[in-house]
């Protein structure tokens, strides 16, 4: 039995955040709280979380966090606020208040040029630091079971997959402290999260269209161009289900890994 889609909490079509303060005035927000608001509608679950933030493995990290998001923002003369580090400072700087020595970026090969400079940064402020680059098994595609025809160069040529399981499993094995990741694509970057078994954050994210800033597209989307996003029907795209993936079984068009 599915759940009821009526339980779902829906933040995102909040008109009011009541939940939360103003940062001018400092206090919280006017207005009710609408009929999806998880406070509402879960207050049980809500309780229990809050909770878990004091548990021993859990305090440090939700402390030192919410330490560093007060950092992010300076106080000039007039009570004019305006924020202060970047994310790659901010990086270290939560990693140094947890006590983190040693770095592990996990970054896409096409971004190379980046985790350079970040290597450099991170070495540059005396953290230890490894890196493992997305293609680092060397494997070709073919032993995840794609065909030529799903090369993105074409049948004959050589392509190797992206590897983020290894990528963790190397990491781990570096005993880095602080996973830190930097421009996976998308679904290698979940298998990566899968794995790695350390804390981790996110240094960048991958688009190739945006410059690996992918939250463009939803400002864009309020555009002519981009527009086309926000039309109300089914998202459609050549689909490579994997084989006994009965979910888009019924998407028309789907191309299956056995129709080569
Ligand atoms: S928690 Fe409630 S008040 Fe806050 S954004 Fe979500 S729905 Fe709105």
């Amino acid at each position: 039995m599915g759940k009821d889609k009526d339980l779902y909490p829906q933040c995102a079509m909040c008109e009011t955040y009541a939940c939360m303060s103003s940062l001018k005035t400092g206090e919280m927000n006017p207005g009710e709280k609408p009929d999806f608001c998880p406070l509402k509608v879960k207050p049980e679950i809500i309780r229990h979380s809050v909770e878990e933030y004091k548990k021993p493995e859990n305090h440090a990290m939700a402390y030192t966090s919410a330490v560093q998001e007060f950092q992010n923002y300076e106080w000039l003369p007039g009570r004019k606020m305006r924020t202060s580090i970047t994310r790659v400072e901010e990086i270290m700087d939560f990693a140094k208040k947890m006590g983190y020595r040693r770095l592990g970026l996990a970054y896409c090969a096409g971004l190379r040029y980046e985790a350079r400079l970040a290597a450099e940064i991170f070495g540059a402020k005396g953290f230890e630091f490894a890196s493992v680059c997305c293609k680092c098994s060397s494997t070709p595609k073919e032993e995840v079971g794609l065909s030529e025809d799903q090369k993105i160069r074409g049948p004959g040529t050589i392509e190797i997959m992206c590897s983020p399981i290894t990528q963790a499993i190397l990491l781990n094995d570096a005993e880095v402290d602080l996973a830190v990741m930097l421009g996976q694509c998308v679904g290698h970057d979940t298998l990566f999260i899968k794995y790695i078994a350390v804390p981790t954050t996110v240094l960048g994210v991958k688009d190739r269209v945006f410059g690996h800033d992918p939250i463009r597209a939803l400002y864009l989307s309020q555009g002519p161009y981009y527009g086309r996003l926000l039309i109300e029907e089914p998202y459609e795209s050549e689909v490579y289900p994997y084989k006994e993936h009965g979910r888009y079984d019924d998407l028309s068009g789907a191309k299956g890994l056995d129709s080569d």
